[in-house]
């Protein structure tokens, strides 16, 4: 595995590209015959320059640069030495499984570390909080690979379909979330049983709980992942939790909860918020020690609501989450932060992953194998790189902070390197800081 042990020197989008070439140098490359006129680098490389730059055109754009001026950025900025064609990358990419491109997240995230980046995101107890979402990128009634889940309907029709878990670090109060290695519900060797996002979940905890729990972690997760089997493994790997908690799904808690509410055991506190515009309440109730489920062998939890009311009692807000953090009224305003911040997974990730360009539902092939899983990692491995960036490269913030949109962002970006050849990233960022007419401040 890579790790990031150089000078501290901050990433760059050269120092990440080049990192991503000798993690591709990994793959297996199992080409015979004929098939060898493009390199498997040039192909992965090819394949995340599209989600990078979010030009579906991206490569056939380059070709034509290249017959034209005999160069292209497809050269300079991404280092491939020739444009393959989207058949050549669905060939040569369905043989690869994602989990090969799972080093480059782990690089990444070493390198966060060291250069002390995740503690603008330590949250409740000084633990980064990864939260956990799946979310399915592909449907379809006649298109499928061996890795589709099927779902077999009543009227003899086959529903295929890919979902895959999204962890990514998320804190309060940060629009930031830092990607971390997907877990994909495929069917899994020696289960007869359909995977299923539980048991995904689980597998991420078990793969990852040795590289990550020792920074102090608390998992987040909807009402799907509130369950003992889930919260036990959790545990066993050396992870918090802070889970939402239904009633509906959580008889018994509710029980002794409102067994509790009459022996009057529940803690309250109120907070009266000014929100600019009008005066907001919040309520806390909370009580420690309570039993997940109905069994001589319940996990006891420490269980938290917040409830949100206008001063004429309309409720605005209303969640209610169960954690193993021991709950106080100092600490029960920070824990509910910390659990809302889960949504961000949805918001801020998954929904950007979806809409905001990066085409995580239609990536450009499905394969036999391993295509559509492995196309969705480059994805998010783009996004990350995004987010790196956006955090490291002072031109690239200068550049984001002046333009309106995400999209706009994009835009020009597609258009220019359609246009100009580059001979490097800062190159096209210093152009376009010029034609913006901003100017990076030196602070040297
Ligand atoms: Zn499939």
């Amino acid at each position: 595995m890579p790790v990031y042990n150089s000078k501290c020197e901050p990433f760059t989008f050269d120092s990440l590209v080049d990192q991503f070439r000798s993690v591709i140098e990994e793959f297996p490359d199992k080409r015979t015959g004929n098939n060898t006129s493009y390199t498997i680098e040039d192909a992965a490389l090819g394949a995340f320059s599209i989600f990078f730059t979010q030009s579906p055109s991206f490569l056939a754009f380059q070709g034509t640069m290249q017959k034209a001026k005999g160069k292209s950025n497809a050269q300079t900025l991404f280092t491939m030495n020739q444009i393959p064609s989207d058949n050549h990358i669905r060939d040569l990419m369905d043989m690869v499984y994602s989990y090969h491109v799972f080093p480059m997240f782990s690089y990444i995230f070493d390198g966060l570390n060291t250069l002390g980046h995740l503690e603008e995101f330590r949250s409740i107890n000084n633990n980064l909080l990864i939260a956990l979402d799946g979310t399915q990128y592909f449907s379809s009634q006649n298109i499928c690979c061996e890795n589709c889940t099927q779902k077999k309907h009543r009227n003899g029709t086959v529903t295929y379909s890919h979902t895959v878990i999204t962890p990514v670090i998320v804190a309060p109060g940060n629009d930031k979330v830092i990607a971390l290695q997907p877990e994909f519900i495929k069917p899994q060797d020696g289960h007869k049983k359909q995977d299923c996002e539980n048991a995904a979940a689980k597998r991420w905890f078990v793969e990852y709980g040795p590289q990550y729990k020792d920074l102090g972690v608390t998992i987040l997760g909807d009402d799907l992942y509130c369950h003992q089997p889930i919260c036990e493994s959790i545990l066993t790997e050396g992870f918090n939790f802070i889970l939402v908690c239904k009633p509906d799904s959580h008889k018994t808690l509710y029980e002794w909860t409102a067994e509790f509410e009459n022996m009057g055991e529940i803690q309250i506190l109120i907070i009266k918020r000014w929100t600019g515009k009008c005066y907001e309440i919040d309520t806390y109730r909370f009580v420690n020690q309570v039993p997940l489920r109905d069994s001589e062998d319940a996990l006891y939890v420490n269980w938290c609501e917040l409830i949100t009311t206008l001063e004429d009692g309309t409720v605005v807000y209303k969640n209610v989450f169960v954690t193993n953090h021991e709950i106080k009224k100092e600490n029960v305003k920070e824990i509910v932060e910390a659990g809302r911040a889960r949504w961000k997974v949805e918001n801020e990730n998954n929904n950007v992953l979806k809409t905001k360009g990066y085409h995580l539902e239609h990536n450009f092939g499905h394969g036999k194998k391993n295509l559509a899983s492995l196309l969705s990692t480059l994805n998010i491995l783009a996004f990350l790189f995004h987010t790196v960036l956006g955090m490291m490269d002072e031109k690239y913030q200068l550049i984001r902070d002046n333009l309106p949109a995400r999209k706009t962002f994009f835009d020009d970006i597609r258009a220019l390197t359609r246009y100009i050849c580059f001979d490097s990233w800062d190159e096209m960022l210093t152009f376009m800081i010029r034609g913006l007419e901003i100017e990076l401040i030196d602070t040297s």
